[in-house]
């Protein structure tokens, strides 16, 4: 299905395993986002989905049952909203650095929520954490699988529900219950989403910043070669725009090994198509998330290989950083694991894990003082000052989320 516009606006699938985010994006959009083989093979999301979806309300049609998705449901025709991108998040515990790399392009989110357990799993929390962290306020909470519990145990996940959420980003965040599975309530949801997760305001004297989140070889195999297309970036614009036939520059770009040094260089090319929500398009905006077919060799982009770069003009990106400084605010408990340990301090050579956008990467603490860290990265970040780094530590071989940085 093409959609009438350009996306405007990327929310989020947060939550527990198995809570349901891929089914919802499903009843939502109409479609799957667990597509790699080894996806299907396992039945749990390992890599960030995207799917997008215009909402319209039914002319003639009283609320909520108005809001839809799919017009053809309506008897005397619609009206466009808007169109949304969702971004469907791996909620496996060991795929925070993917769901944090999600996170830095979420205008907003909805935290999934399953009725038939009790409220908060492990990943409820440390997702809940990690949207708090990354600066994603615009949150609704969504109860699914109300198919499988009666009312009593409704009501009663809901006050955990509320008593976990107290004192957080998400209090005050609206509760729809739904059943993703039997696409029940999944209109008050729309109306939910159209109140509570407002799109940005673009500002066009911005220069234009992509953050990579997947990047792909498009061709088919046995594919000749005259008729091969160069590397796909993925990702989302987080503000300016892009036109075709603009040329690009993406940092840190390729590492290339002098002798024993390892030396950066940036990778410069020309948009030659942009895709968004099934579309191509002339030039983009920010809000969903965009394909941007380039004159790369394909061997670069393929499997991921830019995830967690930025795209721009040439020149006008922030500093390639290899070494960082940050005021750091660690968490008084190690949230994601069943024991809720205390979070120690952090120690002179310690190996930490860093989102930073879309980037995941390790580092090791050159300096450890009260508040103050410096760390060197083993991949850069383009980064700039004042920007938000989510930091994780090796705790029984799991990388958990301990708190947060402040670049200086
Ligand atoms: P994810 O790990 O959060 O993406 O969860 P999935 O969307 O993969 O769903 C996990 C399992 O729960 C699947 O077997 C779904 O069919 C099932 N499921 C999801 N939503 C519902 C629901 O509303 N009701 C019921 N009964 N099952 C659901
Ligand atoms: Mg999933």
């Amino acid at each position: 299905m093409s959609l009438p516009k350009q996306p405007e606006v990327n929310i989020g699938m947060v939550g527990h395993v198995d809570h349901g985010k891929t089914t919802l994006t499903k009843a939502i959009t109409g479609k799957w986002t667990d597509t790699h083989s080894e996806e299907m093979r396992r039945g749990i999301t390992i890599k960030l989905g995207y799917a997008d979806a215009a909402f319209y309300k039914c002319k003639d049609v009283e609320p909520p049952s108005c809001y839809v998705s799919n017009p053809s449901k309506c008897p005397n025709g619609a009206d466009l909203l808007r169109v949304v991108s969702f971004v469907d998040a791996p909620g496996h515990e060991t795929l925070m650095a993917t769901m944090l790399s999600g996170a830095a392009i979420m205008n907003g989110a909805l935290l999934v929520i399953a009725a038939n357990q009790k409220c908060p799993q492990p990943q409820t929390k440390e997702h809940l954490m990690a949207l708090d962290i990354v600066g994603v306020k615009k949150i609704i909470i969504v109860q699914n699988k109300i198919d499988l519990v009666d009312d009593d145990r409704a009501r009663e996940n809901y006050r955990e529900i509320k008593e976990f959420v107290k004192g957080t980003v998400a209090e005050d965040a609206p509760i729809i219950p739904v059943s993703a599975h039997h696409d029940a309530n999944i209109d008050v949801l729309i109306e939910a989403i159209e109140q509570h997760i407002p799109t940005p305001k673009f500002d066009p004297s911005k220069p234009p910043r992509l953050y990579i989140a997947r990047s792909f070889d498009v061709n088919k195999p046995g594919t000749r070669p005259k008729d091969l297309v160069g590397g796909v970036i993925g990702g989302s614009l987080i503000q300016g725009k892009f036109k075709v036939g603009d040329e690009i520059e993406i940092l840190p770009g390729f590492y290339i090994l002098k002798g024993n040094k390892v030396e950066w260089e940036p990778i410069h090319t020309e948009i030659v198509s942009l895709m968004s929500g099934g579309k191509y398009w002339d030039e983009i905006k920010p809000g969903g998330l965009v394909g941007i077919g380039t004159k790369l060799d394909p061997a670069i982009t393929k499997n991921d290989g830019l995830i967690g770069r930025m795209a721009g003009k040439p020149g006008t990106l922030p500093p390639v950083l290899t070494n960082i400084t940050m005021d750091v605010h660690l968490l008084e408990r190690v949230v994601g694991s069943r024991e809720e340990r205390k979070v120690e301090k952090i120690k002179t050579n310690e190996l930490l894990m860093l989102n930073i956008g879309t980037l995941a990467t390790v580092g090791i603490v050159t300096s450890g003082r009260d508040d103050t860290v410096e760390l060197k990265l083993k991949y850069p970040a383009v980064a700039e000052k004042g920007q938000r780094v989510a930091i994780g530590r090796r705790i029984e071989n799991r990388w958990r989320l301990i708190g947060y940085g402040i670049i200086k």
